[in-house]
Formats: C-alpha cells, structure tokens, sequence
C-alpha cells in the first residue's frame, strides 16, 4: 500500500494537473482522479483511521489538507472540485460534520452573499460567444460574409420575461426588442399565450416560438406516465420485448382518481411508503407522502373526490423511491436542459451542463420523518425555508462535480453507464410523444428534465418541465444558463449561420438524435458514454464552428 505522504504528494500533483487541465472530457477522468480514490481506499484503512469501535476517526491533517485543496480549488474560477470525495461515507458523525463544513466552505467561496453576487452578476459582460466570433473572423474576411446572411438587426424578437437570464442573451444577441402581438421574428413565451392565440394565428416560414401545442404530453406528470405506458405496450405487443423492457425508468404510478382500484391493488401487493403529487402544481407544492391507504381516504374525503366531478384535482401516486443515492447523507436529483427542434422527424439535443439539488436535512426513512418535505423533497422552492438553510452555500452541485465524485467512488465505467443510462431515458421519453405531440416547424422546445438517482446507481425519471427556471441564483448558476440559453438560440439559428449538415455539438449541447439525418452524418451519437456531465468546452467549440462557417463561405 502507498505510505500517506506519497499519497498526498500524489494528490497535490493531481490537484495541479486538474486546475490547469482546460480539456477535461470523457476517458480523460481515470488517470486524474486516481489518487483520489486511491487516498478514499487509504482512508477506509484502519491504519489510517483511529479505530473507535466501529467508528472510524479520520486523520486531522487529511482534514486540513483536503480543506486547502477545496479552497483553492474554489478560488480557481475553471473548475469545481468533486467535493467531499474522499470523506464521504467513510468515517464517524465527527468527520461527517467536518465534512459538511468543508463543503460549505467551499460552497461559500463558490457562492458568495446574495449582495455581492448580484453585484457580480451584473459585472459579468453579456457576450454571445458565436455571434463576437463570427463578427470578428467577418471583418477580418471583409465584412462578405454578412451581406448574403440574415441581418442580426433585423431579427425582431419578443420576450415575456423582462428579469430572467434569457431577456439578458436576447438582448445580448443585438436583436431588435418588440412588444407587438404578432410582428415578431422570435418569441420566447409563457405556454398561456399559446392557448390564446396559437390556433388563431398563421405565422410566417421564419417565425419561431418556444413551445409545441401540445407540450403538456411531455411535461403534465399523467399524461407522461401515460405516454411511457402506452410506448411499452406497443413494443410489447410489436415484439419487441428487449427495447420495451428498457421501459423501467418511471417509478410505478396511477393517476388518480381514474385509476385508484387498480392502485389498491398494487398498493396491497407492494407495501411500502407511497408519493402523491398533483398533476397541476410544480415546485413540490401539494405533495406528500404516504404509508396507508386510510391517509389517502381522509385525503379523498377533504377532496370530495369523486371522478366525474370536474373540480376534482388530480394527482398521481407513485412508488416512492426509498433508497436514493446519498452525499454527505443528502438526497438530491439532478436537472438536466433538452432542447427539441422537431419531433417528426425528431432531433433534440442535450446539454452537457446541470445540475444537483439537494435537501438540506440527511435522508431518513423512519416514521416520524416521513412526513418532513424538508428531508424527502429536493425543490430548492421547498428547500429555501429550511432552518438550516443557508443563501451563500445554496443547494446546488454542478453536475460536472457530481459526476467526477461519482467516478472516484465507484470508477469511470459505472458512472459512465449511469449518464449514458441516463442519456438513454431522455431519448426514450422524446420517443414516446413523438408521434402524440403536433409537429409544427415554427415551434421549438427546452425542456428541464428531473432526474433521481437510486443506491444502485439508476436512473428515475421523475418529471420533464416545460418552462424550466431560468433565474440565476449564484455566478455559477449564471454562467451556466446564459451559456446554454445563447446555445439554444445559436442552434434554432434564426441567423441562419449552422452549417446545413447536422453538427454533432454546437457549444454546450451535444446531439441527442437526428431521425432527418442522411446517411453521412449518423442518426444519434454512438457512444458507450455520455458527454453529460463531460468540461462543458462551448467556448472553445464555438470558436471553431464560426471560423468553419466563415472559411467555407
Ligand atoms: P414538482 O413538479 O412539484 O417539483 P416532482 O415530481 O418533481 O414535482 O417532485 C418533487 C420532488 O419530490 C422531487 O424533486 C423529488 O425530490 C421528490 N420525489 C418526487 N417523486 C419521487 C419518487 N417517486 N421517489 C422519490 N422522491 C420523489
């Protein structure tokens, strides 16, 4: 076994290699983060640990060594350390508050007071990474290139929201702001003024709107339980036995109150703690969890819940996941961006950034915790009124960091096979509205995927967002969405700058599938992983795709 001071000799080498590393993609993770794991297996020695009973005592000098790293690491601006890696579920409550402290420590420092990160919010310049680039490579060509493109200034676009990150990249884009009704070039609204107007309306070629007509297949909780169902029936029924059964990524639901007799039935069958959730609400509102059905009956009774009543709210009930997967005892699930620009044929995207919420009390399953919403329920909405919640920490993880914590626990081939299990669920949930939701060319879609991660390391599709939260919270929570929302309007390309031939990635976003694609670029991305969670590299990739663009005119 390696002596400690080799070990964190080591770890200092790789903490250097890791600030100064820019390109941090797939396959590169297992030799960097070696000594990591390494140093956990060290830990989990008894040599290493004060044996107290089975209570394991981590060394204090570990503790200050891995404090300095996480410091420095957070004051590096490029990269996220994979927080509490090491002490992580290896040592006694004494470490595990250690470990909280140096997690918040390092939280603080990445996630500095609401004040001064406002204040740095604003400083930030807002730049659009392809449109600067495609200007500058422009001029230096002569300025040819714009004349046969579609002006910038002429692009007329319409916003509902005047505070969020995406009036910011609108803006940014040098797009002209309107206010009128139906002059518009590009509008980027709530659903209600779809239901409004959308069927009265023609709209012209170019005109593009940021939600299908029937989104809600995809986003209402029922009818995407439903829409799975149905998709895995129909396998079934094709023989396609192998692909239906790679159906198993929803958690078992009903949707009540239609379907309660059959959910009685299951109910009896498997036991066991139970979640209700209106179909109606977001943000976690309205939600509880449940162990016998006399709960669900003085709920019924309060509801006047009868089925033809049309006041009737209505919920689903789902099996509650009771083992999720923990950090520092937490629970959290992970929010991850799709951007769909057709469904027939479907071609969607998925952005490589995210992130993890987490709750701020541990997880428990026992009795008297079942009820708490604080211990069960990730929503930061819920999360926020927490007594122990704290705004310079906040809740989030990027998922860039989840993922590199993940590798050091368990090795870059599970945790690839988790994304990449993952990516599948994502497809495959597009599959099933393909052919329910309306095409309509003028309508493109980001949607915000729930995701939960279970013990055993798979995936659960919890729910999919039609209008995601797109206000910045912290610096980080800035950067990532105004990256991805100026990626979003570079790939519906009302500038009509992407090459005609599908691009595999177009800054942070990765190709999910192409149904269109012809036979030279490939239908979707074969990979044994996936580059969500992956150094999330647009800048870079932005560069080069403008310079592509301008050099073969
Ligand atoms: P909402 O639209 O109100 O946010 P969600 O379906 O996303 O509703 O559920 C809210 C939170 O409740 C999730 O983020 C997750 O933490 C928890 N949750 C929901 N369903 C389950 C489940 N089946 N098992 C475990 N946790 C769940």
């Amino acid at each position: 076994m390696v002596s400690l001071s080799d070990l964190l000799k080591q770890l200092d080498v790789s903490l250097e290699t890791y600030h100064q590393s820019t390109e941090f993609g797939p396959g590169s993770y297992a030799a960097e983060l070696q000594p990591f794991v390494d140093c956990e297996e060290h830990l989990n020695s008894s040599s290493v640990h004060g044996d107290r009973g089975d209570r394991k005592v981590v060394a204090p000098d570990i503790i200050d060594y891995l404090r300095d790293g996480l410091r420095r690491t957070a004051n590096s601006k490029r990269h996220q350390f994979p927080l509490p890696v090491i002490l992580n579920n290896c040592s006694s409550p004494k470490a595990t508050r250690q470990l909280i402290t140096i997690s918040e420590e390092s939280h603080a420092l990445q996630s500095p007071q609401s004040a001064r990160v406002a204040r740095q919010i604003r400083k930030k310049k807002n730049t659009s990474i392809f449109q600067k680039c495609y200007r500058l490579i422009n001029n230096q060509f002569g300025g040819e290139m714009a004349q046969t493109k579609m002006s910038k200034n002429s692009i007329k676009f319409r916003c509902f929201w005047k505070t969020t990150t995406i009036y910011e990249v609108l803006k940014a884009r040098q797009w002209v702001e309107t206010e009128s009704e139906l002059d518009w070039d590009f509008f980027w609204s709530d659903v209600g003024w779809m239901y409004e107007f959308f069927d009265h309306i023609h709209l012209a070629d170019h005109q593009r709107f940021n939600h299908f007509r029937n989104y809600y297949e995809l986003t209402r909780k029922d009818f995407l339980i439903k829409n799975l169902k149905r998709m895995k029936k129909t396998l079934e029924k094709e023989d396609k036995l192998e692909e239906a059964a790679n159906y198993n990524f929803f958690p078992q639901t009903y949707a009540l109150p239609a379907e309660y007799g059959l959910f009685v039935e299951e109910f009896k069958r498997i036991p066991g703690v139970w979640i209700m959730k209106p179909v109606g609400k977001a943000r976690g509102r309205g939600i509880f969890l449940f162990t016998r059905l006399s709960q669900i009956s003085e709920w019924k009774k309060d509801h006047r819940w009868k089925s033809e009543n049309p006041q009737v709210e209505n919920y689903i009930v789902q099996k509650y996941i009771e083992s999720p997967y923990l950090i520092g005892g937490k629970k959290f699930d992970l929010r991850i961006y799709v951007l769909v620009l057709s469904y027939a044929p479907l071609k969607a995207y998925l952005y490589r950034s995210g992130f993890a919420r987490f709750t701020n009390a541990h997880f428990s399953m026992k009795k008297e915790d079942i009820a708490n919403k604080l211990v069960h329920l990730t929503n930061f909405s819920i999360q926020k009124h927490a007594p122990t919640y704290n705004s310079k920490t906040g809740t989030k993880w990027s998922l860039h960091s989840l993922k590199m914590h993940m590798i050091t626990k368990h090795g870059e081939a599970k945790v690839n096979e988790l994304f990449h299990d993952i990516r599948s669920a994502i497809l495959r949930s597009l599959l099933s509205v393909q052919n329910v939701i309306i095409q309509d060319k003028h309508c493109f879609e980001l949607y915000g995927y729930d995701i939960l991660v279970d013990k055993a390391l798979k995936p659960w599709l919890l729910e999919v967002n039609a209008s995601p939260s797109l206000a910045a919270d912290t610096p980080q929570d800035r950067e990532l969405k105004y990256g991805m929302l100026d990626d979003v309007l570079t790939l519906v390309d009302m500038e009509r700058r992407l090459p005609t031939q599908t691009s595999l990635q177009v800054g942070g976003f990765d190709l999910l599938v192409d149904q269109g694609a012809t036979e030279s670029s490939p239908k979707t991305v074969p990979s044994l992983f996936s580059y969500l969670g992956c150094y999330n590299d647009r800048d870079k990739q932005l560069k080069q795709m403008a310079k592509a663009q301008l050099a073969s005119g």
